[in-house]
């Protein structure tokens, strides 16, 4: 009995979008490759159907949806090679150079950049089933770099044959449809038939996760160090909090706040530990919280939100912290699509190192 994902369009293992997913020009860009190129033109007529409206996604924005690299099984005779990875030394799989897929059959990877270990090709799968061994596991670059920051964070390194380990347990149809791997978000998009729906309004899902066009632009601007406004010890209003009329004295005693008693470095220690729902509530009990060191909003948006790891590269001192923590709140689901695909696939890529920290606790069968 076949499998049905041996037939499918073979799809990235983190994110699980298609590696065919396309993008159907602009009339204005039509237009113009139609004065320079009128075969390329006809490749590219429109279609319902055909890929995802180019005036809602750039080419820009989709740069790598058809790249992938694989994992591969060492061979017996493996060698290591000068440019192997920390993480590839110890594993029994390897990574190969990235390569664009875009051959007629859906099993061949295309031509590697490079020859890495002696691999040129591979042929690639998603599945388990007969070929699982031996053939490689594609995924795009982009989602190999976010898998690699959520091991590091989670596991301590990058545990790549746990995410062969996964595959090989989770790859099966009737695990994929039960067991939530791949994931609902995209689910009915790959499973309905063999290609890829370019369905309006899930364009995000195609858009690269990691070069966002417009993003470093966007925190380069919040960051402008030439603004002496921005000074560290400025006190910034927290997201959500309450107005000054909502405030009640719920943990104070005869009308005093406890917590004014408190030297300022015990308050900021409390703040330290708390979540930003929970600075939310303990400011509606206490105004000595009513104001918060801007530098708090670096540290939630690290905690609450590690897959903006750009800023690490911010000016400490420059930067609106505050400004920056509502401006991602805001832009990650509404703003650019690329941002939006980062945080869907992040916690994707926290699922499957969970899988990987079950299977390595013997706990999945
Ligand atoms: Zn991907």
């Amino acid at each position: 009995m076949g499998n049905k994902l041996s037939y499918c369009e073979r799809r990235c293992q983190i994110c699980t979008v298609s590696f065919r997913v396309k993008r159907v020009p602009t009339p204005e860009e039509e237009d113009a490759w139609h004065a320079r190129d009128a075969a390329a033109l006809q490749a590219l007529q429109r279609n319902d159907g055909a890929g995802y409206d180019g005036s809602v996604i750039s080419t820009e924005e989709m740069k790598g949806i058809n790249t992938l690299r694989c994992l591969l099984q060492k061979p017996a005779d493996f060698v290591p090679e000068e440019g192997d990875e920390d993480f590839e030394r110890d594993s029994s799989c390897f990574l190969t150079d990235f390569a664009v897929h875009q051959g007629p059959y859906i099993y061949d990877s295309g031509t590697f950049n490079t020859v890495r270990h002696g691999v040129s090709e591979a042929k690639i799968t998603n599945d388990n089933g007969n070929f699982g061994g031996e053939w490689g596991m594609p995924f795009h670059p982009a989602c190999f770099e976010i898998f690699k920051r959520v091991c590091l964070r989670k596991l301590g390194f990058v545990d790549i044959d746990g995410l062969w380990r996964v595959r090989d347990l989770r790859g099966l149809f009737e695990y994929s449809m039960g067991c939530g791997f791949p994931p609902l978000s995209v689910r009915q998009y790959a499973f309905d038939d063999e290609k890829w729906h370019h369905k309006p309004g899930t364009e995000y899902l195609a858009a690269n996760p990691v070069d966002i066009p417009g993003f470093q632009e966007l925190l380069n601007h919040l960051s402008d160090s030439e603004d002496t406004s921005k000074e560290p010890n400025h006190q910034a209003p927290s997201p959500g909090a309450p107005s000054h009329s909502q405030s009640h004295s719920a943990l104070t005693t005869s009308g005093t706040d406890i917590f004014s008693t408190l030297p300022p470095e015990l308050l900021t220690e409390i703040l330290w530990s708390l979540s930003a729902r929970d600075i939310a509530n303990l400011r509606l009990a206490s105004r000595s919280f009513r104001t918060l060191p801007p530098i708090l909003f670096k540290h939630l948006i690290r905690t609450e939100m590690p897959y903006f790891w750009e800023i690490d590269g911010l000016d400490p001192r420059g930067t609106d912290w505050a400004d920056l923590y509502k401006m991602l709140q805001h832009n990650w689901s509404s703003g650019l699509l690329g941002l939006r695909n980062r945080v869907r696939i992040w916690h994707e890529a926290e699922k499957i190192v969970e899988m990987i920290q079950e299977t390595n606790h013997g706990l999945t069968h």
